[in-house]
């Protein structure tokens, strides 16, 4: 089933919050990408825009919304997969429009700017959260995150999402991004890891 909506989390790892310099939210900070962003990480090379400062990986944990939400569905029955994602952004183009008051969208919406992995199966939140999750560049490891750090966790963010902004079957979440983040430039080898496995990698391309 095609994916609908794509959620995401913005400001939800306190190290993160404070390495952009941003104040840490008081409730849930959500925008959206359309669904050209689209795109599971299967080794090839993704073409990023090159002319518009610098692209920055951000690492998150992403979940699919298997069915539509009521009020009081637990997360373990709306949730039926997840999967490790990179929510490329143009740091110097969102920086500007913060500074405006603009909308993100030419920040965070670029056609590829929402990397997934393979999807996975997700096995409840208490399991998920004995496991890390990381991006690894270039055969380093660049950012590191365990969702049991979220400023505002799961069961929040599908309550707030699905209240403001609807949710149902085929809608995913990218939930936030830990400290670490940084810049990918042309030739860059990026590999997401879920329990230490490689579950998705990709080249920056131009
Ligand atoms: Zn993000």
């Amino acid at each position: 089933m095609a994916i609908k909506n794509i959620y995401c989390v913005g400001r939800n790892y306190m190290q993160h919050a404070k390495e952009l310099k941003n104040t840490v939210p008081t409730s849930p900070f959500l925008f959206a990408k359309p669904t050209h962003a689209l795109v599971e990480g299967q080794g090839q090379t993704i073409s990023m825009p090159q002319d518009q400062g610098d692209v920055h990986y951000e690492v998150e944990f992403v979940v699919h919304i298997g069915k539509r939400y009521e009020p009081g569905t637990r997360a373990e029955e709306l949730i039926d997969k997840i999967a490790i994602g990179i929510d490329f952004t143009l740091r110097e183009v969102q920086d500007e429009l913060k500074k405006k008051g603009l909308p993100w969208l030419l920040a965070k919406g670029f056609p590829n700017s929402a990397v997934v992995s393979q999807w996975l199966p997700f096995e409840g939140l208490e399991a998920a959260a004995s496991f890390d999750f990381t991006l690894e560049m270039n055969g380093v490891e660049m950012q590191r995150g365990n969702i049991k750090e979220m400023i505002f966790d799961i069961p929040t963010i599908l309550d707030f999402s699905a209240k403001h902004f609807g949710l149902d079957e085929g809608d995913i979440i990218f939930t936030g991004t830990p400290a670490g983040v940084g810049k990918t430039a042309k030739g860059d080898h990026l590999v997401l890891r879920w329990k230490e496995e490689k579950v998705g990698e990709l080249f920056i391309g131009d």
